[in-house]
């Protein structure tokens, strides 16, 4: 795709989990080093599903992230040699995550972000469809729906196995938590 050269940018790539998100931002991120440019990534400190100094896929690729608990965090760690700033994660950050994308490629660096659009409702999750609205390229991730085989754009979230509720707590104590890849037609809200 025909991208800035000489202007900072703002790219983001959505999808549900198992989308290949975090796949695509490490494949970015890596070329971007490739060709000998300074970057620098990072992912909300909460996020510790395997390592917690490192962007992982769920195919095991990796790249170097700094852990952050708040957005400014990100104003810190980028120096003015800093020309790629990856974020993976997105959806975890409170909405000052937008203005600092925005002020970082207004500085002339390329930012790259990756995360969930939806929630396991299938509702907008968090800052991510701010950070869509001012963003020069979005990419839309599909995942392959576990029930169906057909692509999914949705995350299931299931608790013991089986669909949670609508508004079941975010955190359950002492019960199985999974996620799943989804179709509109296989994922399931109970109320
Ligand atoms: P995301 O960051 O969007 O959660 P990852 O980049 O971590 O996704 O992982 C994508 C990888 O997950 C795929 O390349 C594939 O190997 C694996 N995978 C597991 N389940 C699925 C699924 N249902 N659909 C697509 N890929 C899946
Ligand atoms: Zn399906």
């Amino acid at each position: 795709m025909y991208r800035p050269i000489h202007h900072g940018y703002i790219e983001v790539v959505i999808g549900p989990m198992y989308s290949g998100k975090s796949e695509e931002l490490i494949r970015r991120l890596k070329r971007a080093k490739i060709a000998k440019q300074n970057v620098v990534a990072f992912k909300p400190q909460i996020d510790n599903r395997y390592s917690n100094e490192d962007v992982v896929s769920h195919s095991g690729n990796t790249i170097n992230a700094i852990p952050i608990s708040s957005a400014k965090e990100i104003y810190e760690h980028v120096k003015d040699n800093v020309q790629v700033v990856g974020i993976d994660e997105v959806q975890f950050f409170e909405d000052d995550i937008v203005d600092v994308a925005i002020n970082l490629a207004d500085q002339g660096i390329r930012v790259i972000a990756a995360g969930l659009d939806m929630d396991f409702k299938g509702e907008p999750f968090g800052p991510t469809p701010k950070l869509l609205a001012v963003a020069e390229f979005v990419d839309k991730l599909q995942a392959v729906c576990i029930v169906c085989g057909e692509p999914a754009h949705r995350t299931q979230r299931l608790i013991n196995g089986e669909p949670a509720r609508y508004d079941d707590p975010i955190i359950l104590v002492g019960a199985t938590e999974s996620y799943e890849a989804r179709c509109r037609k296989c994922h399931v809200i109970d109320n």
